[in-house]
């Protein structure tokens, strides 16, 4: 009898053109050799469980018909509901929102929530609309995936170019189509409506501790050490905060207006202060400036790279002269610069693992939700603690047992975990 086919692509991808879809699948079958038994479900993770393509039709304020295409696609739900934001961005695609839904399966499951990875997006310029557009397009959309979103079946968060407002809208769109408020629905709210405390510091403290686990691990010690760090926004001028704190000297820092230099460190809270009025670091009085292109060459014990994507690259990898690097941005490593990286022996902590605090208390404020009990931001911070610190130690006892990167540990981690969910809940029927 002929065999089903398996094709290894859904059709309706481009198999030439893959975008981010294609390097996730390239993840993917390098830790597959590492899966052991669970690598015959493997397939699961190289298809999302669903996708969804919505039209979103508003009138604008000019009173013309406006149509805009957004996506929710659920990666994989074997652990829990699908957990990942919302992206508002002209550059958008189906690809890269699959994509985006897989990386946060792997986050979740890397560090140990009860979710499984999904993510959505509409492909708009946001900045081209007014805010009675921005909430119209907000509220259409919601309702278009309302279907499939939930408490218990999917909650979105923000992403780039939505925040805790997009969030309120979504929220409250919801619960008008289900009859009753939902505030369970969305992470990412403000506080009046269910919100977390906690959050807006969240990503920048869970790169703080997996950092300091990690300096332990390499016999660094923190106080004394160098920070450099590049982006000074929320995840990379809170990280820096904290180890200034903890008695560490930030002695460079890069953002998209320039580079400062103090060798006997940075005043902390003053330059976070002069970012809030300036909005960003160049110009800061007590500080040498630096051309941007020699940030990389700094000598440091950790290199913090919060901005953007494919910041290291082929082209400054080799300069580098870090101990550690703790990646607070998604994706700022490309994987030829890894490499380069690994062969210095530069010990570096990966975003999946590194970045995770911020969804760690989106899982909060949802549990919250849930309970209608709202915990202070003490707890909420040492619950981040506690579970940040236990993820670094099951995927860094992974690389050590496989010897391999810290990187591919955290995929080993979190492909097993999935995979074993998926293989005791059974195919249905
Ligand atoms: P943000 O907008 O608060 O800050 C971004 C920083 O990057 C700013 O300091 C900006 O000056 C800098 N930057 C922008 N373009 C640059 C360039 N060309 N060169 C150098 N620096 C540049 O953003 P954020 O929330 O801090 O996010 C930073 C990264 O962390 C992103 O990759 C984001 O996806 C990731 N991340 C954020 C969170 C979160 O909770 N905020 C969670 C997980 C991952």
């Amino acid at each position: 009898m002929a065999q089903a086919p398996n094709h290894a692509l859904p059709s309706y991808l481009d198999a030439e053109h893959l975008g981010p879809w294609g390097i996730y699948l390239q993840q993917v079958d390098r830790v597959t050799p590492y899966l052991g038994n669970l690598a015959r479900w493997v397939e699961t993770l190289k298809r999302p469980k669903r996708a969804l393509i919505v039209d979103v039709p508003i009138e604008m304020d000019d009173g013309r018909i406006a149509h805009f295409e957004g996506y929710r696609v659920q990666h994989n739900v074997s652990r829990g509901p699908g957990k990942g934001g919302v992206r508002f961005h002209q550059d958008v695609t189906l690809s890269e929102v699959m994509a985006l839904s897989a990386w946060m399966s792997i986050k979740n499951a890397a560090v140990n929530l009860p979710f499984g990875g999904a993510k959505g997006g509409i492909r708009v310029d946001p900045r081209t609309l007014s805010k009675s557009e921005l909430e119209r397009m907000t509220r259409r959309y919601t309702s278009e995936i309302g279907v499939i979103i939930g408490p218990s079946k999917d909650i979105p968060a923000p992403d780039v170019n939505t925040n805790s407002q997009v969030m309120a809208w979504m929220m409250d769109t919801y619960s008008m189509n289900s009859g009753s408020t939902a505030t369970g629905v969305v992470t990412g709210k403000p506080i009046s409506l269910g919100g977390s405390l906690g959050r807006v510091d969240a990503t920048g403290r869970g790169v703080f501790v997996v950092g300091c686990e990690a300096a332990r691990d390499q016999g660094v010690p923190v106080a004394g050490a160098r920070v450099i760090v590049q982006g000074f926004g929320n995840v990379g001028g809170t990280a820096a905060r904290l180890f200034h704190e903890a008695g560490a000297k930030v002695i460079a820092v890069q953002d998209h207006t320039g580079a400062i230099h103090k060798p006997d460190g940075l005043d902390v809270p003053a330059l976070l202060v002069h970012v809030a009025t300036h909005g960003g670091v160049g110009g800061f009085a007590n500080a040498q400036p630096l051309d941007p292109a020699d940030f990389w060459s700094v000598e440091t014990e950790f290199l913090i790279p919060a901005a953007l994507e494919n910041q290291i690259n082929e082209s400054n990898a080799a300069k580098i002269r870090a101990k550690i690097v703790v990646e607070g941005a998604n994706g700022p490593t490309t994987p030829a610069a890894d490499d380069i990286l690994h062969d210095k022996g530069i010990y570096l902590v990966p975003d999946v693992l590194a970045n995770a605090g911020g969804v760690t208390v989106s899982y909060f404020e949802w549990v919250q939700d849930f309970s209608s009990f709202f915990w202070s931001e003490d707890e909420i911070n040492q619950r981040l603690e506690r579970l940040m610190r236990e993820a670094y130690a099951a995927i860094a006892h992974m690389a050590r047992e496989h010897k391999v990167t810290l990187r591919t540990a955290a995929f080993i981690v979190a492909c097993s975990r999935i995979l074993q969910a998926r293989e005791v809940r059974g195919l249905y029927p």
